[in-house]
């Protein structure tokens, strides 16, 4: 078999997710030729159109992480970005609530990491002050976060992909990396798909989400060491039929994994519940479900009651869902933060990878892009 002729490229950005097309346009404003390769047939076809929508404000993460300084910035770049660009957003704000005594130090202990994150708007509102602003809600106690929105995720995607594009940036549609390998002066990369094709690069970006770990791992001359493991944590979502007796997005006490079957609003107004935490067992490359199972809807009704007591029988349908690239396991209950690496930290000249980039990686999606280019620098 002869292999194709190779072509050069200045910079790759591998995966047209929103943080792959939020790096592609930051670095084709800085001046870059920017290829975005895609093995999809479509931009966000991955996590990125298969999440809650939220413009999260920065409350649940260790204080300094990336993802609390990340998030922090992000959503008040995003908030700014929305409303310069007409991407639709809605800072509808959010209530997480304690259900019993019991939850009500958990949630102290979120107010204070939220305001050593910088998120210092958020504050404690007594329960009739909560059933005030929502009177479907059974609490006995509430975090109330003025500065949570939702967002149009895929508007904002066409927004940078349509800023990428008219700075000169390309995005191929059904060209999957398929591996690679470090040369003097680039990284070679093997693409198939409609036009298989080797690419010379003088700079690299792994932005291929759930498959970032395995395609580092196909790049030979990267210490296999450097890439973390990584497991798939799947979260389905149940819709509510009719109209939602709630405003604002309703949180319960976190869970280990995720952050608790909670309500969210899509733009259209229409509630939807989770996403719940169902870690699955696949191996690299294997296809991913993202089929919703109906009978995990029981777990739902039980979840909700406990802040909804009026949640009607019969009233949930079966959703979506979306996957969690996570770099930690099931039993590894310390909660893993981004992991953005560059030549600094791998020691591969021109290479970033992202792994681990699950929420709040779209309220995120511009800090992160800055995160890369500085990596670069
Ligand atoms: C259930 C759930 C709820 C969430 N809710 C929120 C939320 O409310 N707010 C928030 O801020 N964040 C949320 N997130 C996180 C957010 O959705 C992600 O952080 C973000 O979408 C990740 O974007 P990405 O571009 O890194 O990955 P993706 O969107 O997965 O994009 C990766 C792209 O790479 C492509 N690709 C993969 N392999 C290759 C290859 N070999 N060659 C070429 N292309 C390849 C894929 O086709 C895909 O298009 C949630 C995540 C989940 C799972």
């Amino acid at each position: 078999m002869t292999l194709p002729a190779i072509e050069h490229a200045d910079v790759v950005v591998i995966g047209a997710g929103v943080v792959g097309l939020a790096v592609a346009r930051s670095l084709a404003f800085a001046g870059h030729e920017v290829i975005v390769l895609e093995a999809a047939d479509a931009i966000g076809t991955g996590t990125s159109s298969r999440n809650s929508e939220v413009i999260h404000a920065g409350i649940y993460y260790p204080q300094d992480s990336l993802k609390a300084r990340l998030c922090v910035e992000g959503s008040r770049r995003l908030f700014d970005y929305c409303t310069s660009h007409n991407v639709g957003h809605r800072r509808c704000g959010k209530l997480i609530v304690a259900t019993d005594e019991a939850q009500m130090a958990a949630l102290e202990g979120l107010r204070v990491k939220a305001h050593a994150n910088g998120a210092e708007e958020v504050h404690w509102i007594a329960a009739a002050e909560a059933r005030a602003m929502e009177p479907a809600l059974a609490c006995v106690g509430a975090l109330h976060s003025p500065m949570t929105g939702i967002i149009d995720s895929h508007g904002l995607m066409l927004a940078y992909q349509g800023e990428a594009e008219a700075k000169g940036a390309m995005i191929a549609f059904n060209a999957p990396v398929t591996g690679g390998v470090v040369e003097e002066g680039g990284i070679l990369l093997d693409v198939g798909g409609d036009n298989p094709m080797r690419l010379k690069c003088k700079i690299v970006v792994n932005c291929a989400g759930l498959f970032a770990p395995m395609l580092a791992r196909r790049i030979a001359g990267l210490s296999p060491d450097s890439v973390p493991a990584n497991y798939y944590c799947k979260g389905n979502y149940f819709t509510l039929a009719g109209r939602s007796p709630f405003t604002r997005l309703i949180y319960p006490a976190p869970e280990v994994a995720g952050l608790g079957v909670h309500l969210t609003l899509d733009m259209a107004g229409q509630a939807k519940f989770g996403p719940d935490v169902e870690w699955l067992d696949v191996t690299d490359g294997a296809p991913l479900d993202y089929v919703v199972n109906p009978r995990r809807g029981d777990g739902f009704y039980a979840a909700i009651r406990t802040y909804w007591p009026g949640l009607p029988d019969g009233a949930l349908q079966p959703g979506y869902s979306g996957i969690r690239p996570k770099v930690q396991s099931p039993t590894d209950k310390t909660g893993a933060d981004f992991i953005v690496q560059g030549p600094a930290d791998h020691g591969v000249a021109g290479l970033v990878n992202l792994y681990g980039i699950e929420s709040p990686g779209l309220t995120s999606s511009l800090a992160l892009a800055d995160l890369v280019a500085a990596k670069l620098d």
